[in-house]
């Protein structure tokens, strides 16, 4: 093992050992073999990564740059990523098994999120309020917070952090990253082009480590002022106690059910690929996974058959092979945890019409095939809880009240599909549907200048679009006595 790459914590512009000495193993789930070393932080590297962030947020060089010269920044380190992003895009596929295809895809569109809120940068600012009195001037100035702590899942771990990196830098924060501990890599390595791109160090942290160790020690430092997270509902609400406890922000991106409605009226081949997409594309481990597919009657035997006729045929494989089409879980407990809830389903009375076996992917991998439930409905665990794998139940409906209700009857609330023809039924459905990202005739689609938010249990606060960076920021109301009368009557309030 001691010819493995050993990676540090990236604290203060430079690497930097972890305070116990111990590192971790990162391990290829596509054929099971040790990638490389990552520093196992604790809370002693917390404290280091939280005051180097507290240190660079006061430092003049950040804390005193103009807006323009932020958005810059921004600017390079997105033309930084995109010059770099082969290599990023093959990190991510050896940590956590997502098709190269599917990372160059995500690749070409991270570096818009960067020009994005750069072009945010010197938007975002306080107003003068009228005020009642004309010798008052009253405004607001909308301020950073200061140091926010970005603790992100594997799933899609570059894209993910840069949803909250992004607007946080816009608005002057300095930041500290927990990445997950399956997905060090594409971190580490932001920060450094993040430096690169002219961050003064200090501006963007990083700490690998374990959830209980290096995650709880974030959430729990007292300098924090905000946790920016995604990832499991479980974990989401263990961070949303802990600030709520401290009095401080966070937004919270968290799991989902999503529902995925295809009608009689709607072009049934097209909405087979939708549903294919919503589910087995990533392998089903999307936070928008459309794991629960409501088909109505009079369509339902055309669809399941389309749906399973492509699931058959998913090549597995190799996700850096250009014509893999599923890839890996990303670990062997996450293929563990698939293959439990599918025989869950079984023993609940689902019947499985494809799939429902672990695979090596030829590969000694953890894989797990497409796999197509029936027969269950609402009550069952499978069509409940959030499985983040490639596995979907497929339920018939008949009307478009029942649908509405069946796919509102549920924890989540993060996504949904629709697929119609009816234009008037597509903005009824979108309008009654208990979700923050709502797909018609199409699934997955997203990009930096829409707001999503998850409702009920799948969130707080919003990500993307314009909405997200006030989040990232304070608003302090200044009032401005521009007379130079006395004060007359002290036990009167003026305004
Ligand atoms: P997870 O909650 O297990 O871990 C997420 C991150 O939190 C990791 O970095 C982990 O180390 C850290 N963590 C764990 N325990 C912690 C603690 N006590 N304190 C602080 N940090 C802690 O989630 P995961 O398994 O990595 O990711 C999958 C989940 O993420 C799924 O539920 C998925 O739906 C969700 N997700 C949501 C979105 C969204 O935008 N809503 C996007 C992607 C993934």
């Amino acid at each position: 093992m001691s010819d493995l790459d050993q990676l540090q914590h990236f604290i203060g512009g430079e690497p930097v050992a972890p305070d116990s000495g111990e590192y971790f193993e990162s391990t290829n789930p596509a054929n099971r073999e040790t990638l490389y070393q990552a520093a196992r932080g604790n809370a002693a590297d917390v404290q280091r990564a939280v005051a180097a962030a507290r240190t660079a947020f006061e430092n003049p060089r950040w804390r005193d740059l103009s807006q323009t010269r932020r958005g810059r920044l921004l600017r390079r380190l997105g033309d930084l990523i995109g010059e770099n992003a082969e290599e990023l895009a093959r990190m991510e596929v050896l940590d956590n098994g997502k098709l190269l295809r599917e990372m160059r895809g995500q690749l070409a569109t991270v570096p818009e999120y960067y020009y994005y809120y750069a072009g945010l940068a010197d938007k975002i600012h306080g107003d003068v309020v009228p005020a009642s009195d004309r010798r008052v001037l009253n405004y607001t100035l909308r301020e950073p917070l200061g140091v926010v702590g970005a603790i992100t899942p594997w799933n899609s771990p570059l894209t993910l952090t840069t949803s909250k990196l992004a607007p946080a830098l816009a608005v002057g924060n300095t930041v500290v990253v927990k990445p997950s501990e399956h997905t060090s890599r594409t971190a580490l390595r932001l920060a450094e082009l993040a430096l690169e791109a002219g961050f003064p160090a200090g501006v963007v942290n990083v700490v690998t480590g374990f959830g209980a160790e290096a995650g709880q020690a974030l959430v729990d430092h007292p300098d924090l002022a905000k946790i920016s997270f995604t990832g499991s509902t479980a974990t989401g609400a263990r961070i949303a106690a802990a600030t709520a406890r401290r009095f401080i922000g966070s937004t919270l991106e968290l799991g989902g059910k999503s529902p995925n409605i295809v009608f009689a009226d709607a072009d049934v081949a097209n909405a087979a690929m939708g549903v294919v997409a919503g589910i087995f594309a990533a392998a089903g481990q999307t936070c928008i996974a459309g794991s629960r597919v409501f088909a109505q009657r009079a369509v339902y035997d055309e669809l399941l058959e389309r749906v399973t006729e492509r699931a058959r045929t998913i090549r597995i494989g190799d996700p850096l092979d250009a014509d893999t089409e599923l890839g890996p879980l990303a670990f062997e407990d996450q293929r563990d945890k698939v293959a439990g809830y599918v025989d869950l389903g079984r023993s609940e009375g689902a019947r499985v019409v494809t799939g429902g076996q672990v695979s090596d992917g030829g590969l000694g991998g953890y894989f797990y095939e497409p796999t197509i439930l029936v027969d269950v409905h609402n009550d069952m665990r499978v069509v409940r809880e959030e499985i983040f794998g490639p596995v979907v139940a497929i339920m018939p409906f008949d009307t478009e009240d029942e649908v509405v209700r069946l796919a509102n009857d549920t924890d989540y609330g993060l996504a949904a599909g629709v697929w119609t023809t009816n234009l008037a039924r597509a903005h009824r459905m979108a309008s009654r549907l208990d979700a923050g990202t709502v797909w018609v005739n199409t699934y997955r689609a997203m990009s930096p200048m829409s707001p999503r938010q998850g409702f009920k249990s799948s969130g707080v606060g919003i990500e993307h679009g314009t909405e997200t960076v006030k989040e990232y920021t304070r608003l302090k109301s200044v009032w401005i006595n521009t007379s130079e009368d006395p004060v007359a009557d002290p036990f009167t309030m003026r305004s």
